[in-house]
């Protein structure tokens, strides 16, 4: 037996194990699972609303609790941590209040005497959660699928196992009958057999895109719908009449969210030539003024990474970027320090055919590629295999809007600003970012039978 094991990426030091579901547990859960459906999609919207108001209250009133939970488990600063828990409590009350609105049925008048759609739970729904938001991911999917009608057992990742069984503790303290939401303790090998089983009806995942390939198509096989949010190499576009200042300091800041291991984290920087050396200046300025250390303290801006496996992969990507040409300006060495940190990086000179450019990379690492114009910014930004977010910076509105809506190449194009998610819009991908949105009108709709009614 293999334990799922908590190690503290800021000390190496493992701090719980916890022993794996065994094949009878896992069938008991997914037994109080299916035996919740019928009972939860016939509960009212206004019971489910109180519910997750109550699990609102909760994450905040322990949301230091929480935030140092996540920083020993996978290293986020604590102040990030009471931040993610408070958005969570927020994602808790946008559709406790919006949900029942959103499922109303929607009259459609054709030939018949009456003909509407309505919008049915699906059942069962597995949930494949990865290390970087532990609670972020699980409440973004956790809460409109709750309101939709829907029940869901969570995997949640091998290293966040203490922040799997908080939230299902939430839930329950919440006032949530046992068996709509659980946590299954069990490493990823268990998933093939958990999508193949015949109560769960729908997967959703967000990881890697390797991990969302595996998944769709072992869900494919029993034609088991699934939304994949997967990595990114999100562009940030710096035209020539940008306010630079302003984009470096946004730049910096989405680079560096969670230690620069967000999926819709800036990842590559494509500035036009005129401005290059002046946006250079000030973006290595600011990632220098970033405070590298502890998570648990408060001062802290950057902890260490999630894992040392995870931190060695970065070091690799950044040592074949330089090998293929790339310029190191700062960081770029694994400090003599325990735990898997890593240094605020920045990479100039970074060109197609460079991990830098053609991969994610998942930590403090910009890469910085220069673009002769306008046109071969953009052009620069599409070149890659994915298309989660992406930003314009620009002092031109009515260019930057027509960049965003028009030519950039992903599922979330903000115009001088950084790409973040927000309870009220769809948040999702494109390419070998995934499909299927999450949040908004558009994420409470994933999992639910679109179903006509149809009375001559
Ligand atoms: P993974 O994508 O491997 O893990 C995310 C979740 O998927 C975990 O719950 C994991 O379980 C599960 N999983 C992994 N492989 C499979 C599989 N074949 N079948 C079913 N479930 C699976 O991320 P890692 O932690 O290994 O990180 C690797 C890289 O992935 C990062 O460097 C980053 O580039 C990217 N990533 C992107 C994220 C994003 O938000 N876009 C989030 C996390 C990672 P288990 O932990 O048990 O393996």
């Amino acid at each position: 037996m293999e334990w799922i094991t908590a190690i503290n990426p800021a000390t190496e030091e493992v701090t719980r194990k916890y022993r794996p579901d065994g094949t009878s547990t896992i069938q008991k859960k997914l037994k109080l699972a299916r035996e919740a459906v019928l009972s939860w999609k016939e509960t009212s919207f206004e019971t489910r609303a109180q519910i997750l108001c109550k699990a609102a209250e909760i994450l905040r009133n322990r949301k230091q609790e929480w935030a140092e939970l996540m920083a020993t488990e996978m290293g986020k600063p604590v102040a990030q941590g009471r931040s993610e828990a408070e958005k969570c409590a927020w994602v808790c009350e946008y559709y406790a209040q919006e949900a029942a609105g959103m499922l109303q049925p929607m009259e459609i008048p054709t030939d018949a005497s009456r003909s509407y759609v309505t919008f049915e739970p699906l059942g069962l729904i597995l949930a494949i959660m990865p290390w970087n938001f532990p609670f972020w991911q699980v409440f973004r999917f956790l809460a409109p699928n709750l309101m939709a009608g829907n029940v869901a057992v969570l995997k949640h990742a091998s290293n966040a196992p203490g922040c799997a069984l908080a939230i299902q503790e939430i839930m329950l303290q919440a006032g949530l009958p046992e068996g709509v939401f659980q946590t299954l303790m069990v490493s990823s090998a268990a998933v093939k057999d958990l999508i193949a089983h015949p109560f769960i009806q729908a997967v959703t995942l967000t990881g890697s895109t390797e991990a969302g390939k595996a998944v769709a198509r072992q869900a494919g096989a029993y034609l088991k719908k699934t939304v994949l949010e997967l990595g990114g190499s999100d562009p940030y576009v710096v035209l020539a009449d940008a306010d630079v200042e302003r984009a470096a300091e946004i730049c910096v800041s989405s680079r560096l969210i969670n230690s620069g291991q967000s999926c819709i984290a800036a990842k590559r920087f494509i500035v036009v030539k005129d401005i290059l050396n002046a946006f250079t200046e000030r973006f290595v300025a600011l990632m220098q003024e970033k405070n590298m250390g502890d998570p648990l303290q408060e001062n802290t801006d950057i902890g260490p990474l999630a894992r040392t496996d995870l931190r060695n992969q970065l070091h690799r990507q950044v040592q074949r970027s330089i090998q293929a040409g790339a310029k190191c300006l700062i960081g770029g060495k694994v400090p003599r320090l325990k735990g898997a940190f890593y240094p605020p990086t920045v990479l100039t000179q970074v060109k197609k055919g460079m991990p830098a450019f053609d991969e994610e990379l998942f930590g403090p690492v910009a890469a910085i590629i220069a673009a002769k114009d306008e046109q071969e910014a953009i052009q620069l930004a599409n070149q890659t295999s994915f298309g989660l977010g992406a930003a314009v910076f620009t002092r031109d509105l009515q260019k930057g809007e027509q960049i965003a809506a028009h030519q950039l190449q992903a599922g979330n194009c903000f115009v001088n600003a950084l790409v973040k998610s927000d309870p009220r819009l769809p948040f999702g991908g494109i390419k070998s970012s995934g499909y299927g949105r999450e949040l908004g009108l558009f994420g409470i709709r994933e999992f639910v039978n679109i179903k006509t009614v149809y009375i001559a």
